[in-house]
């Protein structure tokens, strides 16, 4: 099948402050539909041919794998992301994050801190195994929890491409900016 990049649900300037026009343009326009062009240029003639992109995440690797796992990641991260202020995690979500880590805010220092330390290019995410047991893991470069088992429920993208233009090395700052934009209905629906 043929990949498409998918149109974002919100206005591309309406991040601002904490993700900028100008990055949306080169993260989405520019990355984003990147991997896209590149999967499609790769999977012709392979078993991979006419998969989804789940398939091809779970059972592919090397170039295959990295195109798909990044669009993958790419659509999951913007598609957690809302300009919309007041979002917050449903009660069933929320009291699993205090079963875990004690409260919001410690889950989130939690977060940050495996967000901060991904050596080099990579995911942080929240992920819910099997038994709806939630963890925090790192992963690098187009790495992506489901060739675990893991489900994933959200993720921040610490490659420099996703904060540079903004931030700089500032990384941390990134991060710590993002949770105003976390789309918490969308990641309480997948928990
Ligand atoms: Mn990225």
């Amino acid at each position: 099948m043929t990949f498409t990049l998918p149109e974002l649900p919100y206005a591309h300037n309406s991040l601002e402050p904490v993700i900028s026009e100008k990055t949306i343009s080169f993260h989405y326009g520019k990355h984003h539909q990147a991997y896209v062009n590149n999967l499609n240029g790769l999977i012709g003639g392979t078993e991979f041919e006419n998969s989804d992109l789940d398939t091809i995440v779970k059972k592919s690797d090397g170039p295959i794998f990295n195109n798909a796992a990044q669009i993958w990641n790419h659509n999951f991260y913007f598609f957690s992301l809302t300009p919309e202020k007041g979002s917050v995690p449903s009660d069933k979500l929320l009291n699993a994050i205090k079963t875990t880590w004690g409260s919001l805010d410690n889950f989130k220092a939690e977060f940050n801190k495996a967000a901060a330390t991904v050596f080099g290019s990579g995911w942080a995410w929240l992920v819910k195994d099997d038994d709806g047991k939630l963890s925090i893991i790192k992963e690098s470069n187009a790495g992506n929890p489901m060739t675990r088992g893991l489900i994933p429920l959200l993720t921040f993208d610490v490659w420099e491409h996703a904060y540079y233009i903004d931030y700089q090395n500032r990384r941390p700052d990134y991060i710590a900016a993002l949770w105003a934009l976390v789309n918490w209905k969308a990641v309480s629906d997948r928990y």
